[in-house]
């Protein structure tokens, strides 16, 4: 992809699943990769894979929910690295449970990884990228957050705030070049999906019954969503922000 080579992505939740093929992607494209995680051990595991693959990576523990921590570890990996050019919000975590039996405490925690994590890395990030002249913010985001999920309803409101809050700065920052954009995946083979259904005979069936909601016949896997993560961040972009993509089988 044009304009990615030599740049410095940062990717929330690299550790795992989605932010892990992103960041391998990213890494692929000749971009210098900030692995942000609070496990330090899979941000360590993401780094040595994506150096093995000849990619140039740099591991650093991060707790979004923290503003301390995140504009620590934006500082130190900058340090490292040099100015970040791609965010890519993509730390999450949810647990299904109808909303009439969820509590306080979980709303809280639902609400601040998935809807604060963001906003606090994007507060961070963005300063430098508006007195540089530019870069780019990208969120995955959720389907859940667009037309909302059965057992995932504080989760859907968080993914929904975010896209309207990606879509608010995005015509906020327009005139200083830094764009935001939303990537919506479906349903998706990860760890959290594994955490999610379970992985037993109960598991497979939920497991099922998503597959037959999908058009295209089949629940996404985390090397569905790189390749428009990639495209979002390069030059060929440039023209576009404040939009939200759909990657769900239809
Ligand atoms: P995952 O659980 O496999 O990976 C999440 C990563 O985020 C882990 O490495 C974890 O350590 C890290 N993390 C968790 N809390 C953190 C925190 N406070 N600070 C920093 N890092 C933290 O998850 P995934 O399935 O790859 O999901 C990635 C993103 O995609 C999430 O935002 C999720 O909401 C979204 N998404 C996932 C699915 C799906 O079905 N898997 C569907 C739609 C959207």
């Amino acid at each position: 992809m044009r304009g990615l080579k030599d740049k410095v992505a940062l990717v929330t939740g690299a550790g795992s699943g989605i932010g892990l093929a992103i960041a391998k992607r990213l890494g692929a494209e000749g971009m210098q990769v900030g692995v942000l995680d609070i496990n330090a051990e899979a941000a360590n595991q993401a780094v040595a894979q994506i150096r093995a693959a000849g990619g140039r990576a740099d591991a650093q523990v991060c707790d979004i929910t923290s503003y301390e921590s995140v504009q620590q570890a934006v500082s130190a990996i900058e340090s490292r690295l040099g100015p970040t050019w791609a965010l890519v919000n993509n730390a999450g975590w949810d647990k299904p449970i109808p909303f009439l039996k969820t509590t306080p405490d979980f709303w809280q925690k639902v609400v601040t990884i998935n809807y604060m994590g963001p906003l606090q890395m994007t507060h961070a990030v963005a300063q430098g990228m508006v007195a540089r002249g530019g870069g780019r913010i990208i969120f995955i985001a959720s389907d859940a957050g667009r037309v909302g999920s059965t057992g995932e309803v504080v989760y859907s409101g968080t993914k929904g705030a975010t896209i309207a809050f990606a879509k608010a700065l995005a015509r906020e920052l327009a005139r200083k070049q830094v764009t935001l954009n939303c990537v919506c995946p479906g349903p998706t083979n990860t760890p959290a999906m594994d955490a999610f259904v379970g992985t037993g005979e109960e598991g497979q069936k939920i497991r099922d019954a998503m597959v037959r909601s999908v058009p295209l016949g089949r629940i996404g896997e985390a090397d569905d969503y790189p390749g428009l993560v990639a495209f979002l961040a390069s030059e060929d972009a440039a023209f576009m922000t404040g939009q939200t993509i759909s990657v769900s089988g239809g």
